[in-house]
């Protein structure tokens, strides 16, 4: 595996493999591993000859007062984690190679960005957007792996994907979870042992939303149910919001006869932390 952090370089690289008719599968990633990350890697190693690996802790998506400072880090363990998974390249750019002085250009896509984190997160996935776009531009991907813990953030990148006819196949992978059910996530690691104790009840009020619409209930019945339940089981969590939405517009949906999106997003201590599942209608 060779380590890339010189964008043009490994722009380089990856359209002389796709010169040689190779393909490249890419995992766009902020580092600090654990096995979610893990999952795409394996998935992404079978969907083309090459694979690269990018670990950036992108600033564009950071707001003001949010966690890039202290955002975990462990390159080295990183590479370690990314070559056992066959990785061809690890890119790790500097923010100021990934952002030239003057940069003034955006990549911004609308209305299913808006809701959610993107209404708490102002800037956000029009961050993401971009970075992710250069990304794409550097890596010339045939194929690029998300993850479904990052449900909106998806959900954007298939619409840029889809407007902007780039033409490369976005491949979402399942949430993978402690084996308590807390999803995996780089920020799991500012819990307090106390925090990490409560943190898992998120996912648990995620699966009884589940199943009270699996028995029948309404939307604003689930609700209360969830808000019920993370009261009692998660008194140092402060909701930031528990919403009910159609799975590719992010729109609020109001009852249970198509797919419907639950998403969390829930500040634990100094963790802001999301999860998701989609119910599918009863047949
Ligand atoms: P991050 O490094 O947190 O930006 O995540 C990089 C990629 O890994 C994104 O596509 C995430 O959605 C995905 N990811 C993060 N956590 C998980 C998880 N628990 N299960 C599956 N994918 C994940």
């Amino acid at each position: 595996m060779k380590t890339i952090v010189d964008p043009l370089l490994l722009q380089n690289q990856c359209l002389a493999w796709r010169g040689e008719g190779k393909s490249i599968a890419v995992v766009p990633t902020m580092g600090f591993f654990h096995a979610g990350h893990e999952s795409l890697m394996r998935q992404a190693r079978t969907l083309a000859d090459k694979l690269v690996v990018t670990l950036f802790v992108n600033p564009s998506q950071f707001g003001p007062g949010e966690d890039l400072g202290a955002y975990p880090r462990k390159l080295e363990q990183d590479a370690a984690i990314a070559q056992g998974h066959g990785a061809d390249v690890l890119f790790t750019p500097a923010a100021e190679e990934m952002y030239a002085p003057g940069h003034s250009t955006w990549v911004e896509v609308g209305g299913v960005s808006q809701g959610l984190c993107g209404a708490s997160r102002p800037g956000h996935f029009r961050g993401v957007t971009t970075v992710v776009a250069k990304l794409f531009s550097l890596c010339q991907p045939t194929v690029a792996v998300f993850g479904e813990k990052d449900w909106q953030q998806l959900a954007v990148i298939r619409r840029m994907v889809r407007d902007l006819f780039l033409p490369v196949s976005i491949v979402g992978m399942p949430i993978f979870r402690e084996a308590d059910g807390l999803a995996m996530s780089s920020r799991n690691a500012y819990l307090t042992p106390a925090e990490r104790a409560e943190a898992v009840h998120i996912s648990h009020g995620v699966f009884l939303a589940r199943k009270l619409a699996l028995q029948g209930a309404s939307i604003p019945e689930v609700k209360a149910g969830v808000l019920t339940y993370w009261n009692t089981h998660l008194p140092l969590g402060s909701l930031d919001y528990l919403q009910f939405v159609h799975p590719e517009t992010m729109q609020p949906v109001e009852n249970f006869s198509t797919p419907v999106l639950v998403a969390v997003a829930m500040k634990v201590g100094k963790a802001r932390l999301i999860d998701n599942c989609l119910i599918a209608p009863v047949a």
